[in-house]
């Protein structure tokens, strides 16, 4: 009973009709009383005062004034492009201008009727006027008049035009609440409500549209908000028993010669206690019979290579294959050669396979994966092409994976009847809010330590016109025996003049630098792969001092002699962006530089950006400054995971609401993980709503 009438169609409101109730539905997706009361405000503005015109004086806050319309005037004939009017009540009077709907002005309103208007006063050639206010005509009974704070609801251009502003917005969500808030239905259970002291829902539904005071908005807002929260960490633990409880996973139940003679005989360095410790976390999931599905987090130079290989010995351990993806050729080439060098004499079978293999090399590594020979093959997204056939493929490493969408990780899983398990390497910190939700389902593990003696980077922010002290600075590294990225922004919008930028820079680094006492290399997105793999080689080998160079090297390059991080148009990068690039650096003993070259007229944001560059070499820091400025859905690519959309819940600013949400969704699982119990009826009945066509989650780990 009760949710047919919150179903009721919004059409069928006082006041609506079929025409509007068209139009809410096209703008806001409203189509019933239900949807129209989760149109929250996204503030309130005090509607208690009225004021006079001759009190105008500031164009940031609202003003509501009563008075008459006169003087209407449509400019432009023959064809007006807008209309001016007077506004006037006893202390004075302001100018109104309209650019649309001019045709119905001048029989809207009568020179006799009073009316309020309320809207922002824009000041123009040194005059205030008001553009497009919204004006009704006065009701001495008006329940919104005098009533004290008012919500102001996301509208429209199109909504407004047909009397659908805030205000009326306002109005309507007064009329739906008056019927139905008796039948809103209570969704948390009494012992939730209670103890997190939540108001009654209904309350909460009252009270965000039509609060009497800050302290109601306040209730309403976190009963609403944590609702959201609580349903959506609900769906996200279930996801992660049902994944547990029903996919299998194989079990590496050995720890074997591979692993062992590597550890005692091939290990480069002793591990730190952090990757001893991850290792063990890993080494706990391959074992349990479950699908592994880990992301191993760890900042840039944090020693993740290490750790993959390790795993990786253990799935050979155990009679399986491994393959470790990555985002580039250069990176998997590394990786490749990396990992060559680490397990030589080991007798283990290793091949790389990317987009410009030949296609006899290619065939070869296709059979040999196919009849097992071939043990580990690292490769780029060639690896998950459909003609890719593994015997037995029992562990998927992704490197980087904020670089690789959802939907491609998945793909592993096709491949296999009992999915590989799953580690998803990234430098990129996820905020924590980001960690418990868009990467809700997946197990965390952090190497948060670094290997020792590392010195970290001293980052500086310079101009363009320091470009003197630039090039005497880098002469000097290069005399110590140096080497230096210099990397241009290449965004694909701009790209023809951005690769002039590059192509000019480096004529200009050639002359400052000239041969044959300097010498350079320049890798780009445009070179071929065996181009780039032959510039990256030079600068490998200390053939060459600079590398002029796109992001192309952003992820993963390791050469530990380079010490200097140029960046130019610093502020063209995202956070992210800047905190890799700068991790390219620091990775020897020696002392290492990233500068941050810019205009002086830079936005806001990016000087935020580069301040905190500047102050940080913390990636979690820096992580968070970056879900700060650029808000969730661009963080670090993750709007490939699922956007999130979200009527109240803020996965910003809510952090600790999350947290909270998350810890109490599952001591109720792990009382009642069906939702059967009587006492969750609502809970259960409000779950399967809301997740009724919701997108299953389950399948991204
Ligand atoms: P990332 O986590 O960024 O992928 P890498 O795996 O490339 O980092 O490691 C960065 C550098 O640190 C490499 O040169 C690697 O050999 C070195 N390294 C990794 N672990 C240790 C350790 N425990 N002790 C000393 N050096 C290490
Ligand atoms: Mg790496």
């Amino acid at each position: 009973m009760e949710v047919n009438l919150l179903q009721t169609k919004i059409g069928y409101l006082k006041g609506v009709g079929p025409k509007r109730a068209e139009l809410l539905q096209k703008e806001l997706g409203v189509v019933t009383y239900q949807d129209m009361l989760n149109q929250f405000p996204f503030r309130y503005i005090d509607r208690s005062q009225i004021q006079k015109v001759a009190q105008i004086s500031d164009d940031t806050v609202y003003y509501q004034l009563i008075g008459r319309i006169t003087d209407i005037k449509l400019i432009g004939a023959p064809r007006p492009t807008r209309a001016i009017g007077r506004f006037a009540d006893e202390t004075g009077s302001i100018e109104v201008v309209w650019f649309k709907g001019l045709k119905w002005l001048k029989d809207r309103f009568k020179p006799n009727e009073r009316y309020v208007l309320f809207g922002k006063a824009t000041l123009f050639n040194g005059t205030f006027n008001f553009a497009h206010p919204e004006i009704e005509v006065y009701d001495p009974k008006d329940p919104l008049i005098g009533e004290g704070l008012q919500g102001v609801y996301f509208t429209t251009e199109k909504l407004k035009d047909h009397g659908l502003g805030t205000r009326a917005i306002a109005k309507i969500q007064r009329l739906i609440l008056q019927q139905v808030m008796e039948y809103i239905p209570e969704t948390l259970p009494q012992d939730i409500l209670r103890e997190e002291s939540l108001i009654p829902r209904k309350y909460a539904y009252y009270q965000i549209h039509l609060p009497a005071n800050n302290i109601e908005i306040q209730q309403a807002t976190r009963r609403l908000k944590y609702e959201e929260h609580f349903f959506f960490q609900l769906k996200l633990l279930r996801n992660k028993m049902h994944r547990e409880q029903t996919i299998k996973g194989h079990v590496f139940s050995v720890v074997g010669n591979y692993f062992n003679d590597f550890y005692n005989h091939h290990l480069p360095f002793s591990l730190t206690n952090a990757q001893k410790r991850v290792i063990k976390e890993i080494r706990k999931d391959l074992n349990s019979g479950h699908q592994m599905n880990r992301l191993l987090q760890g900042d840039v130079g944090s020693g993740k290579t290490i750790v993959a290989l390790m795993v990786m010995l253990l799935a050979l351990d155990n009679g399986f294959q491994a393959c470790l993806m990555a985002p580039t050729e250069i990176l998997a080439s590394q990786h490749y050669a990396t990992l060559k060098e680490q397990i030589e004499g080991m007798g283990i079978n290793l091949a790389l396979l990317t987009g410009s293999t030949k296609i006899s090399e290619r065939r070869k590594i296709y059979a040999s994966l196919a009849d097992g020979s071939l043990q580990i093959v690292v490769g780029t997204h060639a690896l998950i092409e459909s003609k890719v056939v593994f015997k037995n493929l029992g562990l998927a490493i992704i490197d980087e994976q904020h670089r690789f969408g959802v939907a491609q990780r998945s793909k592993f899983w096709e491949k296999t009847e009992v999915p590989p398990h799953t580690l998803v390497m990234t430098a990129t910190p996820i905020p924590r809010t980001l960690a418990m939700t868009q990467y809700g389902d997946l197990d965390v593990s952090k190497i948060d330590e670094l290997p020792p003696g590392r010195k970290p980077v001293k980052t500086y922010h310079v101009y363009q016109d320091d470009r003197f002290r630039i090039m005497r600075f880098m002469q000097r590294q290069i005399a110590e025996g140096r080497q230096i990225y210099v990397v241009y922004p290449i965004i694909k919008e701009s790209e023809k003049t951005d690769m002039i930028a590059l192509q000019e820079g480096y004529e200009a680094l050639l002359h400052d630098f000239p041969e044959p006492k300097y010498k350079l290399c320049v890798c780009h997105g445009q070179l071929s792969a065996e181009d780039k793999d032959f510039e990256m080689q030079r600068f490998i080998n200390r053939n060459a001092q600079i590398m002029v160079a796109t992001t192309v090297i952003e992820v993963g390059v390791n050469v530990p002699n380079a010490t200097v991080m140029i960046i130019e148009n610093a502020n063209r990068f995202g956070l992210s962006q800047l905190h890799q690039l700068r991790g390219r650096v620091g990775r020897g003993a020696d002392q290492s530089f990233c500068i941050l070259i810019t205009d002086h007229n830079i936005s806001q944001d990016a000087k935020k950006r580069m301040e905190t560059m500047v102050n940080s070499n913390d990636g979690f820091e820096i992580a968070e400054v970056d879900l700060e400025l650029r808000g969730p859905g661009e963080t670090s690519g993750t709007r490939q995971s699922g956007q999130i959309e979200m009527l109240i819940g803020d996965l910003q600013k809510d952090g600790l609401l999350i947290q909270q949400t998350r810890a109490r969704a599952m001591r109720l699982l792990e009382k009642d993980p069906k939702l059967a119990l009587p006492e969750n009826l609502m809970l259960r009945n409000h779950y399967k709503e809301l997740f009724a066509q919701t997108f299953d989650w389950s399948q991204i780990g």
